[in-house]
């Protein structure tokens, strides 16, 4: 374990196999959320889907449900292996960069958030009599006067702010985002375009949430979306795995004892790549396999699970910058609800180089006329690891699985892109 320190404090790209991992079952019963928490919410996102596709016509396809395709990328997979991964089995993009509302991952969860909190309010205040109301309710000018009166604030490098802003300023809340230095400009210009207010800050992501949080908590009518803790973005990214399994019966693709699945996502604070984690363990136990990416300069999370030090310990404590290109992964501390959670529940991390992430973009995009946004590319690195690296073969090894890769499914999670404007991504792919 020293030797991936060692690694982790020269920024050197590293596999980290984790030594904690527990069955799924034992995992998943020291665990406070169950199965029943996140059904709660994946209902929740049911009741409001009339009101979704209210304000965002663009979901009436999936009837006011934010999902995202799942593609099988086989010629990605061709390049991949042709530049020196062993990669058999199937490999699909998950493509939460085509969410709608958010174009990341974010708008599972940070939507969620905030429908739930609107609910909340709403029954308090007698707007909505019961579950089974008319939830296009919340979308008359008298719900939009309601909800004017209260504040929404969060801390952000990018995606998470887009989601909570575009979704709280739709539903007529003030809606406050507090952005890291790290944004990009075109996420706080969108975010103004569509009503939020955009605080910038000169320090980095823990600063804008540190920030915001001590802003928010001075005003009782203002609510503070807590990335680093927060229950409610933790299950709204766990309804993803249900939804992709529906997807998985559709596609034909099987996860079984001889049918390994594994899913690599890349993360900063670790709450999405958590909540989806967490929700693939529920459906799938010891036949998924769950993998972070992080960036060399800022793998806060493998950082928190490699020392055992959780989120008491910071990627610049062990001597790192903390910068890094993948703006949606710039997060120097691991959350420590979700830290304590991966602790049993994830396989391993691997990290990348920030200098990978382009020719990653500009690969998938040659390859399969898909775009997403650098710091989803960061996952890229995990099909020619898994394959190849020597950690990875002694997990395989320890697992039963190597005479079962050829029939393994693997997804690499592509968490952004859609919203990335034209002038930007041809920049990007040159
Ligand atoms: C937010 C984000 C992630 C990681 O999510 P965390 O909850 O911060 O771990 C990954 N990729 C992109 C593009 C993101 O915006």
């Amino acid at each position: 374990m020293s030797t991936v320190l060692d690694k982790l404090k020269n920024a050197e790209e590293c596999t980290w196999i984790n030594p904690n991992l527990k069955a799924a079952k034992e995992a998943l019963e020291s665990i406070e959320f169950n199965a029943e928490d996140v059904a709660d919410a994946a209902a929740r996102l049911e009741r409001f889907a009339p009101l979704i596709m209210h304000y965002f016509p663009e979901t009436k396809e999936t009837n006011g449900i934010i999902e995202s395709p799942l593609t099988e990328i086989k010629n990605m997979k061709a390049v991949l292996n042709e530049e020196g991964a062993a990669l058999t089995g199937k490999l699909f993009l998950k493509r939460d960069s085509d969410l709608k509302v958010a174009g990341s991952v974010k708008a599972r969860g940070g939507v969620y958030e905030v429908l739930k909190h609107s609910e909340d309010l709403a029954l308090e205040a007698g707007l909505l009599k019961g579950y089974d109301d008319d939830y296009l309710k919340l979308g008359t000018a008298e719900a939009r006067e309601f909800f004017s009166q209260y504040k929404i604030q969060v801390g952000s490098t990018g995606n998470l702010g887009m989601s909570i802003g575009i979704m709280s300023a739709a539903l007529g809340y003030n809606a406050i985002v507090h952005m890291s230095m790290d944004a990009k400009q075109w996420k706080k210009d969108l975010l103004r375009s569509r009503g939020a207010t955009v605080i910038e800050y000169e320090g980095d992501y823990g600063k804008a949430v540190e920030q915001g949080r001590a802003e928010s908590d001075a005003d009782p009518k203002s609510y503070f979306v807590d990335d680093e803790n927060s229950s409610a973005l933790f299950l709204g990214y766990a309804v993803a795995a249900g939804r992709m399994d529906k997807q998985f019966k559709e596609q034909g693709v099987v996860v079984d004892a001889d049918h390994p699945l594994f899913v690599y996502i890349p993360c900063g604070v670790g709450g999405a790549p958590g909540g989806v984690a967490f929700g693939e363990k529920l459906m799938y136990g010891d036949n998924v396999h769950v993998f972070f990416v992080e960036p060399t300069q800022c793998p806060c999370m493998v950082v928190g699970l490699a020392t055992g030090k959780m989120s008491d310990i910071c990627v610049q404590d062990i001597g790192l910058t903390g910068i890094t290109e993948a703006d949606g992964l710039a997060v120097g501390r691991p959350s420590g609800l979700v830290s304590r959670f991966m602790d049993v529940l994830l396989s391993g991390e691997f990290t990348v180089e920030d200098a990978k992430l382009n020719p990653y973009c500009r690969k998938l995009w040659k390859s399969e006329g898909l775009y997403i946004e650098p710091s989803s590319c960061a996952t890229f690195i995990a099909p020619s690891r898994i394959s190849v690296c020597s950690e990875a073969q002694k997990y395989l090894e320890a697992h039963g699985l190597t005479d079962k890769m050829d029939n393994a499914t693997h997804i690499v999670w592509a968490t952004g892109g859609s919203m990335v404007p034209q002038e930007i991504r041809d920049k990007i792919l040159g």
